[in-house]
């Protein structure tokens, strides 16, 4: 009797803010085989955990894992990766690349490798992966198990949004040297007592606008004139080098930190910004 192909493996039903890579993490120690053999099921091609940390994916992946169900692909799109974070400040080409991609639509490879650059969180200077122990004991106690939170990642956040505590850095390096790296945050993190120290208003301004970005990013139009008006020259210098201080993205105006930087010189949240913005629109 010959062997049988093993199917892909199941999908875990994901917790929230939990990064894609967490959540192929748990699928790999799931799965009734080993994590090489589950890496060659579930990627076409072999990738190194730096740039599938936050990657979606080929559509021919997802299409595959999801059962090509376009409603499942832009879910694990738009709640597990960074592109919800990322997409207002996409150009409008890349807007519509991405539209067409989290419709399960394959991508020319110029195209895919456009967008993955723009998505994806290289020029990023996180070199580990980040946690809250608040969060860690929260999702032990909620769960059974802790996770890798997606927040933590993105680039000038060093407090948690959810305790306003300090975030600790975790000793898995995103330049791991396998592409079989798939470490589940509870495998890899004990329990520890969060950092008694003070954290500015900024410092959790910033946590708390990327947050807000990461979950409403996706559904808000960014009214770039109002934002950018009555600002100083010095203004928009002393974000871009604060900007600095967290990525080495060429063009500091591509990074979603930016912006948000300049809505708080402006005395105000991101998220303050945008209420107030669409109050007057309507
Ligand atoms: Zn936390």
């Amino acid at each position: 009797m010959s062997k049988r192909f093993p199917p892909i493996p199941e999908f875990v039903e994901p917790y929230p803010d939990e990064s894609c890579y967490s959540i192929l993490c748990r699928c790999a120690v799931r799965a009734p085989m080993s994590t090489s053999r589950f890496c060659r099921e579930m990627f076409t091609k072999q990738r190194f955990l730096s740039y599938y940390l936050w990657q979606p994916f080929h559509a021919e992946e997802m299409n595959r894992w999801f059962d090509d169900t376009p409603e499942r692909i832009q879910k694990y799109l738009l709640k597990h990766s960074c592109v919800s974070y990322r997409y207002p400040f996409l150009s409008k080409i890349c807007q519509e690349d991405f539209e067409d991609w989290s419709a399960g639509e394959e991508l020319s490879a110029g195209t895919y490798q456009r967008l993955t650059l723009k998505l994806g969180c290289r020029a990023w200077k996180k070199r580990s992966l980040y946690y809250c122990p608040e969060c860690v004991r929260v999702d032990r106690r909620n769960y059974g198990e802790t996770y890798w939170h997606m927040i933590p990642q993105l680039p000038g956040v060093f407090v948690c949004p959810v305790h306003g505590v300090p975030l600790e850095q975790s000793s898995l390096t995103q330049k791991a040297s396998s592409w079989m790296d798939l470490y589940p945050a509870d495998y890899w993190l004990s329990d520890t007592e969060a950092r008694k120290e003070t954290i500015s208003y900024d410092e959790l301004r910033l946590a708390t606008d990327s947050k807000w970005m990461m979950e409403n990013g996706w559904n808000t139009e960014i009214k770039m004139h109002s934002l950018l008006e009555g600002l100083t020259t010095w203004q928009f210098e002393q974000a871009e080098a604060q900007t600095r201080r967290f990525t080495s993205q060429r063009n500091a105006k591509n990074e979603t930190i930016y912006h948000i930087l300049l809505a708080n010189i402006k005395g105000k949240s991101i998220a303050d910004f945008m209420i107030q913005h669409e109050i007057m629109e309507n």
